[in-house]
């Protein structure tokens, strides 16, 4: 097992520390592994000029799974668009083909008051949202705006061909079957004849995948389910927009964006893992940022790159135990839990 750290700007350097740490610690259960170490984002534009430079773009290929922190901050924003920090992240995602973005929403009952829902709304909640990310009206062609009876118009295509649906449908299949067996499909086939085509394609598939239920929802009922009953979902699948939209929309019923791991895959199961958070700039270098999203996605990396269920459980157990023994960082923290820092 190669794996790439990537600690990038902000608390991405503290948070990654812990997460390898815990990796560390599986070495004593027969894990076997080699880790390292590259720049990306704005300290990468420090040291390099480039943001995503050649030296990291190597190392990323070369390995089997890359370890994010997160990209960015202030001292940054003002650079041309090519030098951002953010544009690394970009970059790596599409030298790597990352096609699939697992985003898990999971309600730990401990910090069941961070939730803006009623906690009998929320209580057990455990939702795994899988979004197309190199697809859709983002990438489609053409776009632009032009001039139109003197006035300005702006237009984008949405654009998904049958084979990249049904890459990403096989990824959701494949997870619904490692959880609850129960698989949605949003799309919007009401209006929009590309996810006509989505939907048909998911049918299609569902005929590989008989011990997992599909499901059908139109992207604005699904938003308002998420809020009204989000426990009747387990594994959500959509396109690039809708994703983006309902992967926030879901993080924020668990409250706590110190906790989210995610995942991006591409189709042999060679992942980036990072933080759902951004790179923190406001508590950056001060100790306490929440280690457990990035040590969470640790967790995602064994069970989806390398297959290995039981590591993967055990992290997400002792995250549990954790948090059950009342520990916690500044931004989970409430009266009668034990306030800590990043390390501790
Ligand atoms: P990005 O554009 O990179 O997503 P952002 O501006 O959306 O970044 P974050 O960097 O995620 O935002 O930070 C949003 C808020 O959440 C900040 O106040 C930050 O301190 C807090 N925050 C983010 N991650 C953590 C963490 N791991 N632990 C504690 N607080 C965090
Ligand atoms: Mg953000």
């Amino acid at each position: 097992m190669k794996i790439c750290v990537l600690p990038g700007d902000g608390i991405g350097p503290e948070i990654t520390e812990q997460a390898l740490r815990v990796l560390e610690a599986l070495r004593g259960d027969g894990l076997d592994f080699t880790v390292e170490k590259g720049l990306i984002g704005g300290c990468a534009v420090d040291a390099t000029g480039s943001p995503y430079p050649d030296a990291t773009a190597k190392l990323a290929q070369e390995a089997d799974a890359i370890l994010l922190g997160a990209v960015g901050g202030p001292q940054w924003d003002t650079l041309p668009r090519e030098q951002r920090p953010e544009r690394g992240l970009l970059a790596i995602r599409k030298q790597l083909n990352l096609f699939a973005n697992l985003r898990p929403a999971i309600l730990y009952p401990e910090l069941a008051n961070a939730s803006t829902l009623k906690p009998e709304v929320v209580a057990g909640l455990d939702i795994l949202i899988v979004r197309e990310l190199t697809g859709d009206i983002y990438f489609g062609q053409p776009r632009g705006i032009r001039e139109e009876n003197g006035e300005r118009v702006g237009f984008n295509t949405m654009v998904y061909s049958e084979s990249e649906i049904r890459r990403i449908g096989k990824v959701a299949f494949e997870a619904a079957r490692k959880r609850g067996k129960k698989l949605c499909s949003v799309d919007k086939m009401n209006v929009l004849e590309c996810t006509q085509l989505w939907r048909d394609v998911m049918i299609e598939l569902s005929a590989d995948y008989p011990d997992v239920e599909l499901s059908h929802m139109l992207v604005d009922n699904a938003a308002m389910q998420l809020v009204r009953a989000p426990k009747q979902f387990d594994v959500m699948v959509t396109g690039n927009m809708f994703g983006d939209i309902l992967s926030d929309e879901a993080s924020m019923l668990t409250g706590s964006i110190g906790m989210l791991p995610s995942a991006s895959l591409d189709a042999n199961n060679k992942g980036l893992y990072e933080p759902s958070h951004g790179s923190a700039p406001d508590i950056a270098g001060k100790g306490v940022a929440n280690p457990l999203a990035t040590i969470l996605s640790v967790a995602m990396m064994l069970r989806y790159t390398f297959n290995l269920e039981a590591p993967a459980a055990r992290i997400e157990m002792a995250v549990k135990k954790v948090l059950a023994a009342g520990y916690r960082t500044g931004d989970i923290y409430e009266a009668g839990t034990r306030r800590v820092g990043t390390k501790e």
